[in-house]
This record gives structure tokens, sequence and C-alpha cells, in this order.
């Protein structure tokens, strides 16, 4: 029998599959801390995820697209030693899946430039437009065979270095769920700059702009799915981008887990002569050992019927699998944190890493008020239709 920490934790191979994301994410071993530290994404990473086709094992291949548990079992691998890297990865799933799901006459050229390593970034928030997006404000018109875009995006991950952008902007003036349409926006159009750089808690390395549009022209083609279905298609692909915020998280509980065990673990002696103070310590970890448990059982459970079923997941799953998995997240980090003691608050100490970047997985892809909101609304507890 395998011990637990190692049967579904380690890379023993207990899982199908996953030996390849596992194998990878111990590569990035050497990062994560060096890169928090500078704030900076080190290109080797990205070389890194290049060379080994990390895209195409994500992305899939040959007309095959990857299923959504493949997908989260490599997030999950990449989060558990870097949560930077899961975003980056992360995020360009979120965009191939909308690309995928808007039926785009250029969907198969596009996903290929991204099995190849093209890095997208998703182009929705705006500074008064978080959690209601349709408060957005740049817009899209049409000059003859073109769009001209207008406003600035806020808080967009992979600013600077992607070299695309999905950009949600509004084609119609009147608020309504068809006034909003998505577009493909190359990083080197005349009129795209990044105006600034947010420095945050977590998830130091990855990086997060203003995409700033001023006057860009894009081809009519650019449009991805139809005029005014922007906001269908990014509310569908939300279904499938949250159990991937769910897979970062579990990841994440999962690096903090196996830290905490490597810095107070059973090769530490005194842990095993099970005084009273050691066994509260113990327990404290057997019950983190618990969370990290439900939290990927919910995940699994939920991307495993999605694909048996070849449908996306319901809302209300893949809200749930958002919101309880970050918060699994952030209470494993923060009580490992506490119960490994003063060497893992050090600036440098991965534990006290995984606490700052675990926050920020509470708030993004929707912040998990929103995602209650989300489960109320297919409750039928609250009409929360698009106005
Ligand atoms: C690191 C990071 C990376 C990001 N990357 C991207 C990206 O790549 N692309 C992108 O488009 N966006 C991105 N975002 C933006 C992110 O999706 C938004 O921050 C998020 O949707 C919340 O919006 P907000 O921050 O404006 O909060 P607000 O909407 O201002 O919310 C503030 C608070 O009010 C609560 N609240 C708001 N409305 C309601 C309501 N109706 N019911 C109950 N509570 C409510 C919220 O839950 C929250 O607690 C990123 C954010 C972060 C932090």
């Amino acid at each position: 029998m395998d011990r637990p920490d190692q049967g579904h934790f380690g890379s023993n191979g207990a899982w199908e599959g996953l030996i390849e994301a596992e194998r990878f994410a111990a590569l990035l071993a050497g990062y994560p801390e060096q890169m928090d530290r500078m704030e900076r994404f080190d290109p080797e990473v990205v070389s890194l995820l290049r060379n080994h086709e990390v895209w195409r094992a994500v992305h899939g291949s040959n007309g095959v697209e990857t299923d959504l548990t493949t997908q989260c079992r490599w997030i999950e691998a990449l989060a558990s030693r870097c949560t930077s890297t899961a975003v980056l990865v992360q995020s360009q799933l979120t965009v191939g899946h909308t690309i995928l799901l808007s039926g785009s006459p250029m969907a198969g050229e596009l996903l290929e430039e991204m099995r190849n390593g093209t890095i997208w970034g998703w182009g929705l928030t705006e500074a008064e437009a978080g959690s209601d997006i349709l408060s957005m404000k740049t817009t899209a018109h049409q000059e003859g065979s073109e769009y001209v875009i207008r406003g600035s995006k806020r808080f967009i991950s992979n600013a600077g270095i992607a070299t695309r952008y999905l950009v949600f902007a509004r084609t119609k003036a009147e608020r309504g769920s068809k006034s909003i349409s998505a577009f493909v926006v190359p990083s080197d159009s005349l009129g795209l700059s990044i105006a600034r750089y947010e420095h945050k808690m977590g998830l130091r390395a990855s990086p997060t702009g203003d995409v700033v549009l001023d006057d860009v022209r894009v081809p009519a083609s650019s449009a991805i799915g139809n005029i005014g279905e922007g906001v269908g298609l990014a509310l569908s692909t939300l279904r499938w981008s949250r159990p991937l915020i769910g897979a970062v998280s579990v990841g994440v509980a999962r690096g903090a887990f196996e830290e905490l065990l490597r810095v107070v673990g059973p090769s530490n002696d005194e842990l095993r002569k099970l005084t009273t103070l050691h066994q509260a310590k113990g327990h404290k970890i057997a019950e983190l050992l618990m969370q990290v448990f439900a939290a990927r059982a919910l995940l699994y459970d939920v991307t495993t019927r999605a694909d048996s079923s070849g449908e996306l997941p319901a809302m209300w799953e893949a809200s749930s699998t958002k919101a309880f998995c970050s918060e699994v997240a952030m209470k494993v980090a923060s009580e490992a944190l506490e119960v490994a003691g003063r060497e893992a608050v050090a600036v440098g100490a991965p534990l006290q890493r995984y606490y700052r970047d675990a926050k920020i997985l509470q708030i993004f892809e929707g912040t998990n008020q929103i995602q209650k909101n989300a489960i109320m609304k297919e409750l039928g507890l609250v009409n929360f239709a698009v106005r």
C-alpha cells in the first residue's frame, strides 16, 4: 500500500499519464523562488516548456484536443512546483478553449500556433469592469473591412510576453448580453502598448499588466465567434477554465503540503516520539492531507464526468471546483506555514510563496463570491441574468 503522500501526490506512477507532467514539473525546482524574488518570468522556463513540448501535451495534436482531466493533471503538477508557470500554461488553455468553442475558421491555424508555443493573453478585465464585465468601456467600431479597437485592459496575465491577445470589446453601445465581441489582436499592432505592470504579493513571476489599445486596427476576420457573442463565449470558456484554476489550486495545496512534510515530516525524529505537542502537530498535518485529498477528489470527479459526457462541466460544477479548491489552497498554505514555524516565513522559503500565491487564486477567474452567485443562479435561488 502506498503512503498517502507518495501514492497519490508523488511521481511514482500511481496515476497513468501523470509521470511525464511530474517529471517536467521537477525540472522547474530551481526557478520559482528566484523568479518570485526577481518578479520576472525566466525565459529559460519558457524555453523548457517549448523544448519539452508541454504545449503539445496540454493542447493535444493531430486534430485531437486534450481532455480536461489531462490538462488539469498537467496544471496540477506544474503548480505543485511553480504557480506562475502553471498560470502561464492555464492562460493558454483558456484562450485555446475560447478559440475552439468559437468554431472560428481560424481555429485550426491559431491552435497549431499555440501548440508550437505562441504565448497569448486573455483581455477581459478593465479598471471599472472586473466582476461586472458588462461595464467594459473598450469599444470596437467597424470601418470598412476593419475593426478599430479603443480602450484599456487591466490586470492581464502574460502582458508583455504574449505575442497575441484575445481582446473583448463593446460592439454595441447599449448594455446587454449581445453587446460584446472577441477579437484576436497581435501584440505588435500599431497602437497596442503595455502601459504598466502590477507589483503583486503573489504570482510575482507571472507578468500582469495594462494592455492599452489606442485605435488598434484589425481585419474584420479577426473576430472570434460571431459579433455580439463575446459574453456567451467568455461564460462558456469559464466552464472549462474554472476547473483549470481548481487544478492550479490543488497543485498549490499539494506543493505546500509536500513542503511541510519536507520541513517537519517523518524524517524528523522528534515527530516520531509522539509527545503531546507533536501529536497535535501530526493531527494538523493529517487534516491538511484530508483537505488536499478532498479538493483533488472534487476536481477529478468534475473533469472525468465532463470528459466522459463530452460536455462542458455545468457552471455550478466549474464554480464549485474553483471556489472549493482555491479555499483549500489558501487554508493548506496558511496552516502549513503555522505548523512549519519561523523558517517558513523567511524570504525565499517556498511555504510563504505558496501562501502569497494562494490568495490570488481566491480572486481571479471570478472571485469566490462570484462563484457563489453562479451556484445560486443555477440553483434557481436568484436571477443574476446578464443585463
Ligand atoms: C494576478 C491576476 C491575474 C489576472 N489575470 C487576468 C487576465 O489574464 N485577464 C483578465 O481579463 N483578467 C485578469 N484578472 C482580473 C480578475 O479576473 C479580476 O480581478 C476578478 O474578476 C475580480 O475583479 P476585480 O478585481 O475588479 O474585483 P471587483 O469586481 O471590484 O470586486 C471586489 C470585491 O467585491 C465583490 N463583488 C463584486 N461584485 C459582487 C457581487 N455581484 N456579489 C458579491 N460580491 C461581489 C468581489 O467578490 C470582491 O470581493 C487577473 C487578476 C489577478 C489578480
